[in-house]
């Protein structure tokens, strides 16, 4: 069984949300071309993607092509709308929640959904949250940051406190690069930010001490969380000389937490494939790949094939890993 737990889809029409709500700042697809749509934020074009982004028959050829059982479904970061009015991004989120829903019902067996959520809302996004779980979703997928709360904000605690108690698997995706307007070019946000974004996350959960005091909290991180495993070290010596910083909210050190939460495989190298397996361990990486965009893996799955690794220990990798995730056991 393979399962990839890290996909976008957007449903194949968006409605304007800027002339709903009376202003601007939403996603709107333009499909004035052939099995292709722009995506455009306010009429300024951001990515262009193909009908793989939004059909769930083109997917299911291309991922069985692939040797993917099942694809996890979520939304394109930038769907978020942390930015929205609450209740704004709570209607965004229903819609595109509803459309996931729907394809994770007709297609049993092929699909399962990440829903998302209008954090900055707590008290909506947990509503949101329990329709999610009803409509059959297995979890949500979250920013790194919600607008400039980090994620051992206090006001996010009670939605993740929820996500336990429904059995909520959580996917923290890196969004909203920090430095991004210091560096547009070269993709740097993407190649720079988004790997310290992850680890932003990562730390913000082990230092609040969100994962201390919700230990039946299930969360990923994407990008194998980005450049947290290679800077462990660091992290760890910063924790331990200057306590009065680090150790402020949660007393036991960052290292403690390794195979406490659970990593996506999609590091594009074996050798750091490797490493990052080494130190959250076997149980605790899942493959996802990032499909349908061009900077994830290509073909889903092929580097932890190729590895030197026992069967077990791929196969595990590959999905059984990702079922205990989303089921919670
Ligand atoms: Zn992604």
């Amino acid at each position: 069984m393979v399962v990839d737990i890290h996909t976008h889809i957007l449903p194949e029409n968006i409605p304007s949300f800027a002339k709903k709500f009376g202003y601007g700042g939403f996603i709107s697809l333009d499909h004035n071309c052939k099995g292709c749509a722009r995506m455009l934020r306010d009429d300024v074009f951001f990515r262009e993607i193909q009908e793989n982004c939004w059909d769930p028959e083109v997917r299911m050829r291309e991922f069985h092509g692939h040797g993917v059982d099942i694809q996890v479904l979520s939304t394109v970061p930038v769907m978020f709308s942390y930015w929205a009015k609450p209740k704004d991004a709570h209607e965004v989120s229903k819609f595109l929640n509803d459309h996931i829903g729907e394809i994770v019902e007709r297609y049993p067996n092929k699909f399962e959904g990440l829903g998302t959520l209008p954090m900055q809302s707590p008290d909506l996004a947990i509503m949101e949250l329990k329709r999610c779980k009803k409509i059959g979703l297995k979890g949500v997928q979250i920013g790194s940051h919600i607008n400039n709360w980090n994620l051992d904000a206090p006001e996010l605690f009670p939605v993740f406190e929820a996500c336990e108690r429904l059995n909520m698997a959580v996917f923290v995706h890196p969004w909203d690069m920090m430095g991004a307007s210091d560096m547009s070019k070269y993709w740097l946000p993407w190649l720079v930010g988004m790997p310290a974004e992850s680890s932003r996350a990562i730390c913000s959960l082990i230092f609040g001490g969100v994962l201390e005091r919700l230990p039946g909290l299930r969360v990923a991180i994407a990008h194998g969380g980005g450049s947290f495993t290679s800077t462990l070290g660091r992290i760890e010596h910063g924790f331990n000389v200057r306590p009065d910083l680090c150790a402020a909210d949660n007393k036991f050190p960052p290292s403690s937490y390794l195979g406490k939460f659970w990593l996506d495989s999609l590091v594009h190298d074996p050798k750091m494939l490797d490493h990052i397996t080494d130190y959250v361990g076997e149980n605790k990486v899942m493959m996802g790949s990032d499909y349908p965009f061009p900077l994830g893996e290509l073909n889903p799955g092929q580097i932890i094939k190729s590895m030197d690794w026992t069967q077990i220990k791929k196969e595990k990798v590959l999905g059984s890993n990702a079922l205990k995730w989303l089921n919670g056991f």
